[in-house]
């Protein structure tokens, strides 16, 4: 019998907004521990809640991208568990009415090759809500630590149906729910910073069935590749179970990701009991349709949307549009540039190979921190575009001005590369290229038209681009005629 993976994700996703859920309180990544608290977030007697409605309009915002079902009324319920992480023994959370109901996540699966688009398809969601997060605990041999600072941030927690049906796929729906969140500003999503975390369940099935197996749940997988493995070695342990006759046990199960296994801690029959009740501190809070239009409004065009544009309108090629359209802040730098200089073949080349090579290779600076401007680089290229430099050249070029921001055509007249090359120079420069090289000559008297290239680069470097191509092009026709 062969069996077929079913998946479902729980997503928990950390909020962009300057303060905690329900107090003014800010939080800051790797601040020292327990500074970013105050009664509410240490549930003090007699502190009491005050939203943060930021929240709720990122929440808001992330079920519309996903075209989910957005609740008339946002309401909040107190889930009651006892444990150090926990300062008030309960979380704030919502249960039987979520912020966002249904909707769906698109992504790309592989396609054959890196640099060939593959198949999209829509992962349906079941449900998005606001919580706040808890503390962090970090376990010594002898003690154990907890740090409330991350207590009372907001989170959404996105959950999807049962419907990804292989590890790549779940990395896949991962991407793209990252790329979404971070394109919208909803959150910063990265994951070493604890911002994205996923538990993951999963459950096999006979091939062609359409009833749901008993599922386990993954927990610990720390990052995108981590969910892959994680899976891809809990399907594999699952199956031998079913093969050799056994039944999988619904449980929780731990991912180690060091030791490449999953392991058992806890049953789910000693089901958790929450005690939801409305949080009686806090007053349901209506969403109406002016709110969720002027959200609307405030949509980002979405990564997918934008590659297919990129496509359609400047004829980019898969290759390039996959690395400038999943950045929002690559593609709209892109985009500024093109309003200076419409020419997006050459200035989609320079952003994603270029610049691109340029940060990856500086410690230091980053797109928002370059000198380097959209209208700096348009200029180049313009330069580049109108022959009064070579291709060759505004490469060299650009390296320097992506370090000074200074402008291109400036930076030409002060080395000097702006004269343009003497023409009798050029003449004589052809002539002696022409002799030194029989071969391409003879080819070219023979038709082979290409064979002119062979005699055009080497004059180009020894002008050191400084020669217009069009021109040398002209006078070695000239010369050959
Ligand atoms: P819980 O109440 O334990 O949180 P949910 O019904 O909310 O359970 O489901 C949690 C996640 O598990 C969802 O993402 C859902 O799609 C997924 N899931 C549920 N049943 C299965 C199953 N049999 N196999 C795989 N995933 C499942
Ligand atoms: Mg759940």
């Amino acid at each position: 019998m062969s069996y077929e993976a079913v998946i479902g994700l729980e997503v928990h996703v950390q909020v962009r907004t300057r303060t905690k859920l329900f107090s003014g309180c800010p939080y800051d990544y790797g601040a020292e521990p327990n500074t970013l608290t105050d009664p509410v977030v240490l549930g003090l007697p007699g502190a009491l809640p005050v939203l943060n409605y930021e929240a709720i309009r990122q929440g808001i915002k992330a079920g519309l991208i996903f075209g989910c079902r957005i609740a008339e009324l946002c309401k909040w319920d107190r889930k009651h568990y006892f444990y150090p992480d926990c300062p008030k023994n309960y979380q704030i959370s919502q249960y039987d009415q979520p912020l966002c109901r249904g909707g769906s996540v698109e992504i790309e699966l592989p396609g054959r090759s890196r640099n060939l688009m593959g198949e999209h398809r829509q992962v349906a969601l079941n449900r998005i809500h606001l919580e706040e997060d808890v503390g962090k605990l970090s376990h010594g041999e002898e003690d154990s630590l907890v740090d409330y600072n991350r207590a009372g941030v907001p989170l959404l927690e996105i959950v999807s149906e049962p419907d990804i049906f292989s590890p790549d796929e779940a990395f896949a729906y991962l991407h793209s729910l990252q790329m979404h969140l971070i394109y919208a500003g909803i959150s910063d999503g990265d994951m070493e910073k604890g911002q994205l975390r996923c538990d993951a369940n999963v459950s096999l099935r006979p091939t062609g069935s359409s009833v749901l197996g008993t599922r386990v749940e993954l927990k610990n997988l720390n990052s995108i590749s981590g969910v892959r493995n994680g899976l891809a070695y809990e399907i594999t342990r699952q199956g031998k179970v079913l093969r050799d006759g056994g039944q999988v046990e619904q449980e929780t199960r731990r991912w180690d990701a060091e030791r490449h296994i999953s392991l058992s801690m806890r049953n789910k029959e000693m089901a958790d009991d929450y005690r939801y009740f409305p949080d009686p501190d806090l007053m349901p809070v209506r969403i109406d349709e002016e709110t969720l239009n002027s959200l609307r409004a405030e949509l980002p065009e979405l990564p997918f949307r934008k590659q297919e544009r990129y496509q359609a309108d400047y004829g980019l090629p898969y290759t390039i549009t996959s690395v400038l359209c999943p950045d929002a802040a690559l593609a709209a730098f892109f985009e500024e540039a093109l309003r200076h200089y419409h020419a997006p073949q050459a200035i989609a080349k320079f952003v994603a190979n270029d610049l691109l090579r340029e940060l990856g290779g500086s410690e230091s600076l980053t797109l928002q921190t370059m000198p380097l401007r959209p209208e700096n680089l348009a200029e180049l290229v313009r330069l580049s575009e109108e022959g009064k430099i070579s291709k060759q050249l505004a490469q060299d070029l650009f390296v320097e001005i992506f370090r000074s921001g200074e402008p291109a055509e400036a930076l030409i007249n002060k080395k000097g590369l702006g004269q343009s090359f003497p023409r009798e120079e050029l003449i004589a420069l052809c002539q002696k290229i022409i002799a030194e090289q029989p071969k391409p000559v003879e080819e070219y008297r023979r038709g082979k038209v290409n064979a002119l290239n062979a005699l055009k680069g080497p004059v180009m470097k020894e002008t050191k681009g400084r020669a217009d191509p069009q021109l040398i092009d002209r006078i070695l026709r000239e010369l050959l005629s």
